[in-house]
């Protein structure tokens, strides 16, 4: 959860009008001429301005070193596209989720979260190469184009405009999905089939065209369906269903049809002089060598059923068998049943001066009543009542907090029914009343967990993970995902690998 710089929650759906009407231009990767909403000047447009939405949401690495090292691979690959005059951007995004992604007019997105999971810089290329084969292929306009044909309307940049409303207090549908629509994922979820497999094709082209041996594609795609056994393990064994996911592989299903035809064109792409595999590993591990592993100083991090926010100062404790979620717009903290949950947001410096003016402008009250009380020393406001929203008006129950340093903070009380909400009122308050000052002990605690390389132990795995922090989740299973040797790979002694601590 990041710190909220403008009151996002109460601004409609921001909608992308295109003012031009349909033309045709020529696809630069099919030749053939398309009719469609979005010339090459709209594309342009629409991929400047959601830029800033996408670094105003996710925040880019701070990490010259390595943005320098994945804008060089991605210039390459792009200079080897059918699109070589555009200008390219390619940002490093301070996010643990497993993703990338493509905005129309050259920018692409890749997280510290996926390269985490990368071992060879020819899998980097792989993925740019995939998200620079949306773009040349002009993804996103012909989806435009087919939504504007369909009245759907383009609502291209509606993923980032989450509006308060979309939240389900009483009634809502699955809160899991709810929170995942706010990722990324929503740009790259609705492309075809057909569209995936004609970026697959293209990344592996771009790929023999920078001497990178294309087969390394199948790698990807095999790393991606290791995350899915993984989670599906690991789920199995907490006794639930896997979450629902909102990164790349949901879009990009590790699938037989997928890995087939990934390998028949890996096959035309072959290049057996692939002249950078040898160093590839090196330089790549070298390259993300000390970045944090999953959540962030910045973002407040997740350990066992303890939430701790250092910037913020803050801590927070989960209820037993509660799970914790922290995305970059809220905390999530949701009952086993995942039929309610907490959703915790920083509140705006603008929201209001006290915390009556918060209610009345986040909420717009019809009815409602108040109650003061004091959460661990700090000031607190229960408001229940009826909220108007945009369609209409919406049952609330809510708390807010003015933590240290003034910070403001709205608790929403959500879950699926009234019924539901009553049932777990006593929960939702434990988890809200657990909120209090940091210590200095869990400042300590607070610590991001960073990759390191070290040389693969004689003991194998059972001792590579004594150097791995105590509170990293089954760090066997991780080390090895990390590895590409989950579950059972063997790896040689003396082998660089990448490790957590
Ligand atoms: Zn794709």
């Amino acid at each position: 959860m990041a710190i909220c710089e403008k009151l996002r929650i109460a601004l409609p759906v921001c909608a992308l009008v295109f003012l031009a009407a349909c033309a045709t231009v020529r696809n630069p990767v099919t030749g053939e001429y398309e009719r469609t909403v979005m010339d090459e000047r709209s594309e342009l447009a629409a991929g400047q301005k959601n830029h800033q939405e996408v670094l105003k949401e996710y925040r880019a690495l701070d990490n010259p070193l390595l943005q320098a090292y994945v804008n060089t691979i991605g210039q390459k690959l792009a200079k080897a596209s059918q699109r070589a005059n555009l200008e390219w951007h390619f940002t490093v995004l301070d996010s643990p989720e497993i993703n990338a992604f493509a905005l129309p007019g050259g920018y692409v997105y890749i997280t510290r979260g996926i390269l985490a999971y990368f071992n060879d810089e020819a899998e980097l290329a792989g993925v740019l190469g995939h998200e620079i084969g949306h773009v040349t292929a002009r993804h996103a306009s012909q989806r435009a184009t087919r939504q504007q044909a369909a009245g759907v309307g383009v609502l291209l940049a509606s993923v980032l405009g989450a509006v308060l409303e979309s939240k389900g207090y009483g009634g809502a549908g699955d809160l899991t999905q709810q929170v995942s629509q706010m990722t990324a994922a929503g740009y790259i979820a609705s492309y075809s089939r057909d569209q995936e497999s004609q970026a697959d094709q293209l990344g592996a082209q771009y790929l023999a065209g920078n001497q990178y041996d294309s087969a390394r594609m199948i790698d990807v795609i095999d790393m991606l369906g290791k995350q899915e056994q993984f989670a599906a393990d690991l789920a199995r064994k907490e006794g639930h269903t896997p979450a629902p996911r909102a990164d790349w592989l949901a879009s990009h299903p590790s699938n037989d049809k997928r890995l087939n035809d990934i390998r028949q064109t890996a096959l035309r792409y072959h290049n057996p002089q692939a002249a950078q595999a040898a160093k590839g590993r090196e330089r790549f591990l070298k390259a993300i060598d000390g970045i944090t592993f999953g959540e962030s100083r910045e973002e407040g991090v997740t350990r066992g059923q303890e939430f701790f926010h250092e910037p913020l100062g803050f801590a927070l404790t989960a209820p037993t068998g509660w799970r914790i979620k922290n995305t970059s717009s809220e905390l999530v903290m949701m009952n086993g049943a995942g039929d309610a949950a907490l959703i915790m947001r920083t509140l705006p410096a603008d929201a209001g001066a006290t915390h009556a003016d918060i209610v009345r402008r986040v909420f717009n009250p019809v009815s409602g009543r108040t109650t003061q009380a004091s959460i661990n020393g700090f000031a607190a406001t229960h408001f229940v009542g009826v909220a108007r929203t945009q369609s209409g008006t919406q049952a609330v129950d809510a708390t807010i907090i003015s933590g240290p340093n003034n910070q403001n903070y709205l608790f929403l009380h959500a879950a699926k029914s009234a019924a539901i909400l009553q049932r777990e009122r006593d929960m939702l308050l434990t988890a809200e009343n657990s909120f209090r000052a940091i210590s200095a002990q869990e400042r300590l605690l607070a610590r991001p967990w960073q990759l390191r390389q070290v040389a693969f132990p004689a003991g194998g795995f059972a001792q590579l993970v004594k150097r791995a922090p105590a509170t990293l989740p089954d760090a066997e299973a991780q080390l090895r995902l990390l590895n590409g040797a989950y579950p059972d790979g063997v790896i040689q002694p003396g082998t660089l690998v990448k490790t957590v601590e």
